[in-house]
Formats: C-alpha cells, sequence, structure tokens
C-alpha cells in the first residue's frame, strides 16, 4: 500500500479547535498546537472537530496512553478553559535588538513605544537571545495580554483567537481585528496591532503608526532608552 500524504488541517478546523481548547494544549496548555485525530486517520481520513483535539507535540506523541473516551474528556475540559488562561514561551531565536513595530525601525532601543510610565513595547538580551516584554491594554484600560520576557500570559476568553507557530504569534480580538502580531520569521521582526492606551486606540499598522490624527512612519530610532513616547 502506497501511504498517502495528508494534506493539511483546514484553517477553520484548526482555528475552532484552538477555540474550544483556550489556544493551548488540552493536556498541559502549552500554546504550540498540533491537532490530534482522537479517531485515528487510519481508520477514518476525517477533519472533524467533534473527532479531534488540540495537543502540543509532547502531549500528542503520548497520547495513545489514553482510550479514546479519556482524549474526549481532555478535549471537553481543556486546562485553558478550566482556567481561562494561556501561558507560554515565544520561543523566537533572535539575537539582536532590531525590530520593525508599527512601521517604525528600532535599534538597540529599550522601550520602543511608552505610555505615560508604562512600558508597552520593550525588549531586552538575555543569554544571547532577545526577549520582549508587552503590556496590552483595552479600551476600559484593563491588562488583556502580557508578554516578560518572551512568557505570554493571557485570559483565553478574551480573545477569538490566539495562535503561536514556528517564529509567529498572532492574537485576534472579538471583533477579529489583529490586538497582536508578532513575526519573527527572517530578518525582518515586526510588531504590529490594534491597541489601546489611556482609552486612545493606538494602531501599529505594517507601514505607520497612528494615534488619532497622528502617524508615524519610517523613523528610525537608534540607541535611546525611550523610542516613542505617548501620553
Ligand atoms: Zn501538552
Amino acid at each position: 500500500m502506497i501511504t498517502r500524504y495528508r494534506r493539511r488541517i483546514p484553517a477553520d478546523v484548526a482555528r475552532k479547535l484552538r477555540q474550544e481548547a483556550g489556544f493551548g494544549c488540552a493536556k498541559c496548555g502549552h500554546p504550540y498546537l498540533e491537532y490530534h485525530h482522537i479517531v485515528p486517520w487510519r481508520d477514518d481520513q476525517h477533519y472533524r472537530v467533534e473527532d479531534m483535539v488540540a495537543l502540543c507535540a509532547n502531549c500528542h506523541a503520548n497520547i495513545d496512553v489514553y482510550r479514546a473516551d479519556r482524549q474526549y474528556q481532555l478535549k471537553y475540559k481543556p486546562k485553558n478553559i478550566v482556567e481561562d488562561r494561556v501561558q507560554g514561551f515565544l520561543d523566537f531565536d533572535k539575537r539582536d535588538l532590531i525590530f520593525r513595530v508599527g512601521g517604525n525601525w528600532f535599534e538597540n532601543v529599550d522601550t520602543m513605544i511608552q505610555f505615560r510610565n508604562t512600558p508597552i513595547v520593550s525588549a531586552r538580551i538575555i543569554d544571547n537571545q532577545a526577549r520582549v516584554s508587552l503590556n496590552l491594554f483595552n479600551s476600559a484600560g484593563r491588562l488583556v495580554l502580557q508578554v516578560v520576557d518572551n512568557e505570554i500570559a493571557l485570559r483565553a476568553s478574551t480573545f477569538w483567537d490566539f495562535e503561536c507557530r514556528q517564529g509567529v504569534a498572532i492574537a485576534r480580538s472579538a471583533t477579529r481585528s489583529i490586538a497582536l502580531r508578532m513575526d519573527f520569521q527572517g530578518n525582518e521582526a515586526s510588531i504590529e496591532g490594534e491597541i489601546w492606551m489611556g482609552g486612545k486606540a493606538v494602531r501599529l499598522g505594517r507601514e505607520e503608526t497612528s494615534v488619532g490624527t497622528n502617524t508615524l512612519r519610517n523613523n528610525r530610532i537608534v540607541g535611546s532608552r525611550v523610542g516613542i513616547q505617548i501620553g
């Protein structure tokens, strides 16, 4: 018999599995996911959401010790939904402090964007690796997503989707707008999103940063403690 390559899981099935699992492994909560067939692919070539579950690579490799009924239990009581949190380490291989944030370039800037006294986007080198920190607030001024030296934490119930894959992390809010996109593939480490500072919408777009009618683009800020100060 010739083994046929599986086609890629359809994007909407993957998203539904992420949503029901609270954007993490149903067993341990880790945000880098694989999609497991509870009804095995070899028996039935399917992509049915009701017979699949999101798991991390580790738990996926060991899931066969559980019978199907235990696998369905994990599916129906995923860790991140029970705890209403997503937590994990953003695993990017990046060794410099050069970032493109909202269409502006920052090189060796401690805090790239600051609102009043609160750092919104910052980075530093620890053990030869760039570590990013973020504080993202909602329109009511509540912290909804935090990254501390690449360790991310958010509430599962606040977001419509959150996806981590090699070099990329994307959080979408309930309105499906992109609350945060970190793309650290290749050379251009970019951070974009639609965020709030002091009740004001701030758009960190691909080409520019806009706050109300003010826009900032193509700035290159090098070797400073604070790059862009807002408020
Ligand atoms: Zn796991």
